[in-house]
């Protein structure tokens, strides 16, 4: 990339060290996301894996729900994983009351929906573009329930899309910041410096 992207990580609560180390090994200039004047330096945003509830209530506390609403309703580019994911779509299933949601895709999912047996699995996803499978891990993940017109399904588990874009948001019910692999950040960093 030309101009080094810069890109935070919302770091309240969750998975965001990997994601840093991902986004650093790619040459990103990583800043970590805690109140609002950190997104004020960032072109770009990592909404981690954790506990959405958790984070939905940090988001409050912190004061960053609405300022960080406004930046990703002007295009501010974003790439949620797993809760990440539930944080940015439009309509959650099985939320707890009072937790909120950006609607930053038009995405519906429900959260823990794999099932108690399995809610933590491992498996191969093909994803659109890439030469080879993408080892995915899912962690009470998540489940897409309703994709909207304008969201580009890139890869599949079951029927059930498990990543997915629009213009300015990239969602995976997957981590991929836990697969020895980088070719989903790689995805996000060229969404971002394109
Ligand atoms: N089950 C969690 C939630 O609802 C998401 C799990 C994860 O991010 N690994 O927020």
């Amino acid at each position: 990339m030309s101009a080094r992207a810069r890109i935070g990580v919302l770091a309240l609560q969750g998975a965001f060290a990997a994601h840093e180390a991902a986004l650093k090994r790619l040459g990103a200039d990583v800043r970590e996301v805690r109140l609002p004047a950190d997104l004020d330096d960032c072109d770009a945003l990592v909404m981690p894996g954790g506990e959405s509830t958790t984070m939905s209530k940090l988001l409050e506390t912190s004061a960053l729900f609405d300022p960080l609403a406004k930046r990703l309703a002007d295009g501010l580019p974003v790439f949620g994983t797993c809760a990440g994911m539930i944080l940015l779509a439009a309509h959650v299933a099985d939320a707890r009351p009072d937790q909120r949601s950006f609607g930053a895709i038009d995405l519906d999912v429900q959260r823990n929906a794999y099932g108690r047996q399995v809610d933590s699995f491992e498996t191969d996803v093909a994803v659109r573009g890439f030469d080879r499978a993408f080892h995915a891990v899912f962690i009470r993940a998540p489940r897409v329930t309703r994709v909207g017109n304008d969201v580009e399904v890139l890869a599949v588990h079951d029927d059930v899309p498990v990543l997915v874009r629009s213009k300015t948001v990239l969602a995976a019910s997957f981590h991929p910041e836990l697969s020895d692999d980088d070719r989903v950040h790689q995805m996000f960093v060229d969404m971002v410096t394109a």
